[in-house]
C-alpha cells in the first residue's frame, strides 16, 4: 500500500472489506468512517483512543490512512436505519478535497433510504450538496464551541468558526437540515447564548454537550486553562477534580430560559426526523447525557467516549 508524508502528515492507503460499522449501542445503527484518522487533531479529542487500534505511533492528527473498499451491495439493507459519517473521523478532512472518499459514499448510500448523519467542522461538504439534495432525509452537524477564531485556533486545526457558519448558511439555504452542535461547551469559555443567537436563523437543531475531560488530554486541557485563562482554574478544579455539576446544572436552566424567550422547544433527547420552524430550532440538551444514559446512543456523537 502507497505511503507518502504530506505536509507533516504521513497518508497511506488501506483495505476494508465492509465500511458500513454497526453499532454495538441498544439503539442499533451504523457508524462510517471514510478515513482512520483526523488531522483536524483537535486537542479535546475523544476519538484519539482510537489510535490504539491502528498501529500508528505518530500523535494523533498526525497521520491519516486512506480507506478502500467494494461498492455497497445493497445500500437498501440500510433503509430507515441511523448512518453517522464521522464517529472517529471528519469526513470533509482538508484531503477528501484530493481522495473524495466521503463522496463516494454518499453516491453509494444516496438511494438507501438510510436517516444520514454527517458530522463535520469543516465547510468542504458544500462541495456535496448537489448529492445531498438527492437524498431523503440528511442531516449536517457541524460542531461550534466559541465565536472567538482565536480559541477555535488554540484548540483545533479545522476551519475558521466564520466559514463553518458560512457552510452551515449554505447548506440550511439549500434546503437541507442542519445542527448547530455546540460542543464541547468549555466552562466560563464558551457563550452558548450567543452563538444560539448567530445561528438560530440557519439551523434546525441546536445540540448542547458539555466538556468532558478524560484519558490522556484530560491534563492537556487543564494546563492550557492554567496559562491562558488562569482566573478559571478553581471552576475547572470544581468540576473536573472534585466532580462538582452545579456549574452545568445552571447552565441547563440557562439554556430552558433561552428556549422559553425564544419560542424554540427544549428537549432532553431527539425528535423524529423533522425541519425546524425557520428561527426557532430545536434546543437539545446533552448536558452530562453521557451519564445518565450514554450519550452515544443518540449516534449525534462524532467522538464517542472511549
Ligand atoms: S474531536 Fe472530532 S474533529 Fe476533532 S480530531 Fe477528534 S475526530 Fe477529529
Amino acid at each position: 500500500m502507497a505511503e507518502t508524508t504530506e505536509n507533516g502528515i504521513l497518508i497511506r492507503d488501506v483495505n476494508t472489506q465492509n465500511i458500513m460499522t454497526k453499532s454495538t449501542l441498544p439503539v442499533g445503527g451504523y457508524s462510517v468512517n471514510p478515513y482512520v484518522g483526523c488531522t483536524h487533531g483537535c486537542k479535546y479529542c475523544y476519538a484519539s483512543f482510537m489510535k490504539r487500534f491502528t498501529g500508528h505511533t505518530e500523535p494523533w492528527g498526525a497521520f491519516l490512512d486512506i480507506k478502500h473498499w467494494p461498492p455497497i451491495q445493497n445500500p437498501r439493507k440500510y433503509a430507515g436505519q441511523r448512518v453517522v459519517i464521522g464517529s472517529v473521523t471528519d469526513g470533509y478532512l482538508p484531503q477528501e478535497a484530493r481522495f473524495q472518499n466521503t463522496r463516494r459514499l454518499l453516491e453509494q448510500l444516496r438511494h438507501s433510504g438510510a436517516e444520514i448523519l454527517i458530522c463535520t467542522k469543516s465547510d468542504l461538504v458544500v462541495r456535496d450538496i448537489d448529492l445531498l439534495r438527492q437524498m431523503e432525509k440528511v442531516t449536517v452537524s457541524w460542531s461550534i464551541d466559541t465565536l472567538d477564531e482565536s480559541f477555535q485556533a488554540d484548540m483545533d486545526k479545522a476551519v475558521s468558526i466564520r466559514r463553518r457558519l458560512e457552510a452551515m448558511k449554505q447548506v440550511y439555504d439549500a434546503g437541507i437540515r442542519t445542527v448547530c452542535f455546540i460542543a464541547p461547551v468549555f466552562p466560563g469559555i464558551t457563550d452558548f447564548e450567543a452563538i444560539f443567537h448567530r445561528v438560530k436563523d440557519q439551523c434546525d437543531l441546536v445540540w448542547l454537550e458539555n466538556l468532558n475531560l478524560r484519558g490522556g488530554f484530560k491534563q492537556d486541557i487543564l494546563n492550557y486553562i492554567r496559562e491562558k485563562y488562569p482566573h478559571l482554574v478553581p471552576l475547572y478544579d470544581a468540576i473536573y477534580r472534585k466532580k462538582d455539576r452545579s456549574y452545568f446544572r445552571s447552565l441547563e436552566e440557562q439554556a430552558a430560559r433561552l428556549a422559553a424567550d425564544n419560542d424554540c422547544p427544549f428537549v432532553d433527547n431527539e425528535l423524529p426526523y423533522g425541519r425546524a420552524k425557520p428561527g426557532h430550532p430545536v434546543i437539545v440538551d446533552y448536558f452530562y447525557h453521557e451519564e445518565v444514559r450514554g450519550s452515544e446512543n443518540s449516534g449525534r456523537r462524532n467522538h464517542p467516549i472511549p
